[in-house]
């Protein structure tokens, strides 16, 4: 008997394959007991996902967090920084809103692209993108899109020549900076994760001073276990968050058939284990934040907010 932990998972919600409740299960069946849904922009997935949660048989048991992944901009990374955060259920309204404008600049994004790909000759139609996306629209449909009409040969190659940051069809996208999400999310009562750190930077030196940077703003923990986090660099980073007295997180980033080579709960090679402190230490955290949340609804009822 394994019991996993995955903090950081996408639905076809956003741009993962598998639908809430398909996840759900998914996780209970390869022994995850602790399950984050962090899907790009959008929290919906978790109302859906939860009747699955209940509907296990006798004998799994499988907690579920609601949580979301934010892209931010932030000096001095060049590519966008990626922002996990946790809710005990869903979060405010405010934040949900917030959550909106978000997913409409990834809307103008997304049109602009479309209009990028074709310029470069690239005959793709709205129609078809949509298509292979069940709600939010995503590069990883773009990709899949040209992978259909044989214009790249691989999903990875889609992003290289054409989607990703830098190349031939990229476009910038209208996105929050990173001290704003994190104000935003401890206003909305929520816990942040700073997303595959590896990304912003190569640089242990300049990474750790990210890090601080961002504790002093608000950051609450780091994602410490990340398929693309090398055993070496997870190491430094337990090192780095134990001296700022920050949190760590752990996830898969699983997003089905569009990140092929992925396993939820156990990453790429069956080699991620998330350490049980891990989410021992957040389902404490957030049901800590809970109870806070719940002590501020009440009195801020009292002076009219939301
Ligand atoms: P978007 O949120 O629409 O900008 O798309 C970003 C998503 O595209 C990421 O969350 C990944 O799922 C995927 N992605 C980004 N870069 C790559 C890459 N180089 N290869 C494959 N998938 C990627
Ligand atoms: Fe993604
Ligand atoms: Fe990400
Ligand atoms: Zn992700």
């Amino acid at each position: 008997m394994h019991s996993l932990i995955d903090l950081h998972s996408h639905t076809d919600f956003s741009d993962g394959t598998l639908s809430p409740r398909a996840l759900v299960r998914h996780a209970a069946e390869r022994g995850v007991s602790l399950l984050a849904i962090t899907d790009h922009d959008t929290v919906d997935a978790f109302s859906e996902a939860l009747p699955a949660d209940q509907a296990l048989s006798p004998g799994e048991t499988l907690t579920l967090l609601c949580g979301v992944e934010l892209s931010t901009h932030a000096e001095p990374s060049e590519r966008s920084v990626h922002l996990l955060a946790y809710f005990p259920d869903l979060p405010p309204q405010g934040f949900r809103e917030w959550l909106l404008a978000l997913q409409e600049g990834r809307r103008a994004r997304n049109v602009e692209l479309l209009e990028k790909l074709r310029s470069l000759g690239l005959d793709l139609t709205w129609e078809e993108v949509q298509s292979l996306a069940q709600r939010q629209i995503g590069r990883p449909h773009f990709a899949q899109a040209l992978l259909r009409r044989g214009y790249v040969s691989s999903l990875r190659e889609a992003f290289d020549r054409y989607l990703g940051e830098g190349s031939a069809a990229w476009v910038e996208r209208d996105e929050p900076s990173l001290a704003e999400a994190l104000a935003r999310v401890k206003e909305a009562g929520g816990l942040s994760s700073l997303a595959h750190p590896v990304r912003i930077t190569r640089n242990t030196h300049e990474l750790e001073t990210f890090i601080a940077d961002h504790a002093a703003l608000g950051l609450d923990a780091v994602e410490c276990f990340h398929p693309e986090v090398s055993p070496e660099l997870s190491e430094q980073l337990i090192r780095i968050v134990a001296q700022l007295g920050l949190g760590m997180t752990g996830g898969s980033d699983f997003h089905g058939a569009n990140k092929p080579g992925i396993a939820l709960g156990t990453g790429k090679d069956d080699a991620l284990r998330v350490p049980e402190a891990v989410g021992t230490w957040i389902v404490q955290q957030l049901s800590g934040r809970r109870t806070n949340q719940e002590a501020r609804c009440s009195s801020a009822h009292s002076t009219k907010q939301e």
